[in-house]
């Protein structure tokens, strides 16, 4: 018999207009899959966006893609153990086809998304607000060593590993010259990882008091200088093009924030040639960067306060009052 047959899930269900808690059959485990019980969920900008109706989406849903915790079943021929304590991707991949071959996982042909399926298809477990979630056999998962608490561990699954994932794309930082735009989660992950490489990293955000506690993480104050490297996690046209201008020669703007339409930005392509400028867009993460997101936070859990940048917190019952921007960047579901 099926040890999970008749179990379910207690689980948020976005209806497209509100959330609905619901008593979810937990399905047989497919060739691969693991089943994860959630200790904890951060709330990712994104799903704000999608539940002020900014960011469209399956309906119903269960929505949440950040978030923490151990597995309690595994289908036949799964790579992990129960009762390993894990991150999980975002992305689910093939691994086959033309994409993944070339080493852009995230973008699969037959991609499947944490947090993004509808709840009326194959996968109807599939976000992290909610007491289980089943992962797929091509989703990426990383062991969480005991010395990182669950609400710093939680944000690598998307904040962290995105984060990684742009600096990545902007090559060896040591000795140059970083300013990062956007001081949510992840613009504070990036100035710490320049940090981390040895850059001169500082940080603008519309909120003054926002770009301030980055520079709890290493980061500068910003001069309006010319810079190297310039990451936008903001998403705002208005910045985008304030960066442009400041790249000095061989510069580079890596793209990260723009994930919601939003007006276009005009750029000089004569300023672009004479400057050797490259300008990159990065859209979610491989899965080195989510092994690299779990390292580096390992590494510095005692040296930045990574925790204060989470709420204490709030049951699944709560997912709708906590669904706002509060004091600190992150709110927190323990389902
Ligand atoms: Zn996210
Ligand atoms: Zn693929």
């Amino acid at each position: 018999m099926d040890p999970l047959e008749g179990r379910v899930s207690r689980t948020a269900v976005w209806t497209g207009t509100g959330i609905e808690i619901r008593d979810v059959p937990i399905p047989a485990l497919g060739h691969r899959e693991l089943l994860v019980r959630v200790d904890l969920a951060t709330v990712c900008g994104s799903d704000l966006h999608t539940l002020s109706g900014r960011r469209s989406g399956p309906v119903p849903s269960v929505l949440g893609h950040e978030g923490v915790g151990q597995i309690v079943a595994a289908g036949p021929h799964a790579v992990a153990a129960v009762g390993e304590r894990i991150v999980w991707s975002v992305t689910c991949a093939c691994h086959d086809c033309d994409r993944c071959r070339a080493g852009r996982t995230a973008k699969c042909r037959s991609v499947t998304k944490v947090g993004h399926e509808p709840f009326t298809g194959p996968w109807p477990l599939s976000g992290t607000y909610s007491r289980y979630i089943v992962l797929p056999a091509g989703a990426t998962i990383v062991p969480v060593p005991d010395a990182l608490p669950d609400v710093v561990a939680a944000p690598a699954s998307c904040a962290t590993a995105t984060a990684a994932a742009a600096i990545g794309v902007a090559g060896d930082l040591a000795g140059r010259r970083v300013v990062v735009c956007g001081a949510g989660m992840l613009g504070i992950a990036a100035v710490a990882m320049c940090a981390e490489a040895g850059a001169d990293v500082s940080i603008v955000d519309v909120a003054p008091e926002r770009a301030a506690r980055a520079e709890r993480f290493g980061a500068v104050a910003d001069d309006s200088g010319p810079v190297d490297v310039a990451l936008d996690f903001s998403g705002s046209a208005e910045a985008i093009a304030s960066l442009v201008p400041r790249l000095d020669v061989g510069g580079h703007l890596v793209l990260a924030g723009s994930v919601a339409p939003g007006p276009a930005v005009a750029v000089d392509p004569e300023a672009i040639v004479r400057g050797w400028l490259t300008i990159s867009g990065v859209h979610n993460y491989e899965p080195a960067h989510l092994h690299a997101a779990v390292a580096f936070l390992t590494r510095t859990v005692a040296v930045y306060p990574w925790d204060e940048l989470v709420e204490d917190p709030v049951p699944l019952e709560a997912l709708e009052q906590v669904a706002r921007p509060g004091p600190a960047l992150r709110a927190a579901v323990r389902p």
